[in-house]
């Protein structure tokens, strides 16, 4: 890992290493697919654009059952906050109507995209939801919705890296950075 990483005005240093990312992916995906071995029907893994395009990478080449993939993008961050409005940026990239959906997201913060991913994949007609999580900041989630799966609690920080972006730099790194104190 870089001792640390200069993206515009603010400074990050090293949090979670890719080895230790990797290991809490291994484990989710043996939670996942231990639920779904031997489903009736392919279940779709709804990978959330942009942040959990490397997350969704690596978690579905560790599922061993039939699946189908399709993408959406949403967004509700400017800079390190969220500006608490979630907005479609896109439509879904596959059908999705009466399937077994699991929602693969970076990171779950306040649970506010969650909530409004939930209702549009209910709106869109599938059959079941489930969602998946790389990264949970238990400390900062205020809703009720059950995340099915969360690969590592982490506390409640500005991170980047591994797919998630300050203004859009810093998704390359596979390493995870933290904001620097003096950079907040
Ligand atoms: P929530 O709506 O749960 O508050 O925030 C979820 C979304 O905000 C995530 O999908 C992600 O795009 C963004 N987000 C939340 N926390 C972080 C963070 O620590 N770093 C980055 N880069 N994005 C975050
Ligand atoms: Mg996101």
């Amino acid at each position: 890992m870089k001792p640390e990483i200069k993206l515009y005005d603010k400074t990050f240093v090293p949090s979670i290493p890719y080895a230790s990312l990797c290991a809490a992916i291994d484990a989710v995906a043996d939670k996942i697919n231990t639920d779904f071995c031997g489903c009736s029907k392919p279940p779709v893994l709804l990978c959330i654009l942009n942040g959990s395009i490397m997350f969704t990478a690596e978690l579905m080449k560790r599922l061993n059952f039939l699946c189908e993939l399709a993408c959406l993008k949403v967004a509700s961050y400017e800079g390190t906050h969220s500006t608490g409005k979630v907005h479609q940026v896109t439509g879904f990239t596959g059908n999705i109507k009466g399937k077994d959906v699991i929602i693969i997201e970076d990171i779950i913060d306040s649970g506010r995209t969650i909530e409004s991913l939930v209702d549009i994949v209910k709106n869109e007609g599938a059959n079941s939801i489930r969602i998946c999580t790389m990264l949970f900041k238990p400390s900062a989630y205020k809703k009720d919705i059950r995340i099915d799966y969360a690969a590592m609690n982490i506390p409640d920080d500005f991170i980047v890296g591994f797919g998630l972006d300050y203004n859009d730099l810093g998704r390359n790194y596979k390493d995870i950075y933290v904001l620097k104190e003096e950079s907040k």
